[in-house]
């Protein structure tokens, strides 16, 4: 089932979430749900605040290629109560949106490599190391975890520009 989201203004987005203490059907039926929502509107990622619901958890579907250059088939990644433990000292700048702030684009400062520790959907914790558009994507979503928007990483005149479009957003979605 698709899901509706969370658009900017919403209070949701700016809250830093709960830990998911069980991982039962439930759950897993929201990850489904957040799964579909994300392919419907060709997202690369969503996390649980953007769904209304107050949970450390995203997913993050990077489209990937072959050493080739054919495209791959891609895995939805599925991160609960995920850590950034490390991240390279090496970074790379990047255009991002989101799918709470539609249309809004603008340019954002990672790291180029991240190590991260999460939970997967088993249960089980795993470390894993990401670069690239893959790293960028998950510390987009693990900042929706904790409140923070593309948008703040946007600097000076860049971020100047995005406000009456934010302005707009805001109102048009406002309950
Ligand atoms: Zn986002």
């Amino acid at each position: 089932m698709k899901l509706p989201l969370a658009y900017y203004g919403a209070p949701i987005l700016r809250k830093k979430c709960k830990r998911v203490d069980k991982i039962n059907d439930e759950l897993r039926q929201l990850i489904h749900d957040m799964e579909e929502t994300m392919m419907s509107l060709d997202g690369i990622g969503i996390a649980a605040p953007q769904v209304h619901h107050d949970l450390a958890l995203f997913l993050v579907r990077v489209p990937k290629e072959t050493e080739s250059g054919e495209p791959e088939e891609e895995q939805t990644m599925v991160f609960i109560n995920p850590k950034i433990l490390e991240h390279s000292e090496e970074h790379w700048f990047r255009g991002e949106g989101c799918l709470s702030i539609p249309k809004v684009y603008g340019t954002v400062e990672r790291p180029l490599r991240i190590k991260v520790e999460a939970t997967d959907l088993n249960g089980s914790q795993f470390v894993h190391e990401y670069s690239d558009l893959e790293a960028r994507a998950i510390m987009h979503e693990n900042d929706h975890i904790n409140g923070v928007l593309f948008i703040d990483r946007v600097q000076g005149k860049e971020r100047q520009e995005l406000d009456s479009a934010l302005r707009a957003i805001k109102k048009k979605y406002a309950k």
